[in-house]
C-alpha cells in the first residue's frame, strides 16, 4: 500500500465506524498491524484445543521485517497458511491478543501503538508487540517445539 493512501485511510479513521464485514480490500490490508505473530507455529492441544505460541517462525517469514518473503504464494509453500477473512475471524480464536482483527472483531479499540494510530509501521515493535521481539527462529525438522513456547504480550502494552 502506498504511503498517501494509508494517510488518508489513517485520517478516516474508517476502523471507527465501518464494521469488519463491510471494509473494503485496502481498509482490510491497513487494519494489518504487521506484528508478524500469526507467521510462529503454533501447538495445539488435542485435549483441550489451548493454543501455545512458541518463537520458532515459518521458514517464509523474514525475521527483521515480520513479512512473508513470497506473500502471493503463501498458500502453495505452506498449504496450512490459511487466508484472514471475517467469515473466518470467528474460528480463528488462535490469533494473537493483540491481534488488530480478532480487538475489532471483539469491539475493543486498536491500541496507541498500532499504526493506523501512531502513524508509523514500526511502532508495533518498538511497543514490544511484534515478533522481532521474540528472538525468532526458523523451523527446521531438528526443532523442538515444546522447548521454544512463549508467552504472548497482551494488547494493553504501549
Ligand atoms: S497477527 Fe493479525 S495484525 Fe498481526 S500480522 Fe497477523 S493478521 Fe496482521
Ligand atoms: S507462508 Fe508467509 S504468510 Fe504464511 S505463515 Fe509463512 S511467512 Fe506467514
Amino acid at each position: 500500500m502506498k504511503r498517501s493512501e494509508f494517510a488518508a485511510l489513517r485520517a478516516s479513521r474508517f476502523w471507527e465506524t465501518t464494521p469488519l464485514a463491510e471494509m473494503s480490500a485496502s481498509q482490510w490490508e491497513a487494519v494489518c498491524d504487521g506484528c508478524g505473530l500469526c507467521c510462529l507455529v503454533k501447538l495445539e492441544c488435542e485435549e483441550t484445543g489451548a493454543v501455545d505460541y512458541t518463537r520458532v517462525i515459518c521458514p517464509w517469514s523474514d525475521p527483521q521485517t515480520a513479512r512473508c518473503t513470497d506473500y502471493p504464494n503463501r498458500h502453495v509453500n505452506v498449504p496450512e497458511c490459511v487466508p484472514l477473512t471475517l467469515a473466518r475471524i470467528a474460528q480463528f480464536d488462535w490469533l494473537p491478543p493483540t491481534c488488530a482483527y480478532r480487538l475489532l472483531y471483539e469491539g475493543k479499540p486498536l491500541p496507541p501503538w498500532h499504526p493506523l494510530i501512531s502513524g508509523r509501521p514500526e511502532s508495533v515493535h518498538e511497543a514490544g508487540i511484534g515478533v522481532r521481539n521474540y528472538a525468532p527462529i526458523p523451523l527446521t525438522t531438528e526443532i523442538d517445539l515444546e522447548d521454544f513456547i512463549i508467552q504472548l504480550r497482551g494488547a494493553t502494552a504501549d
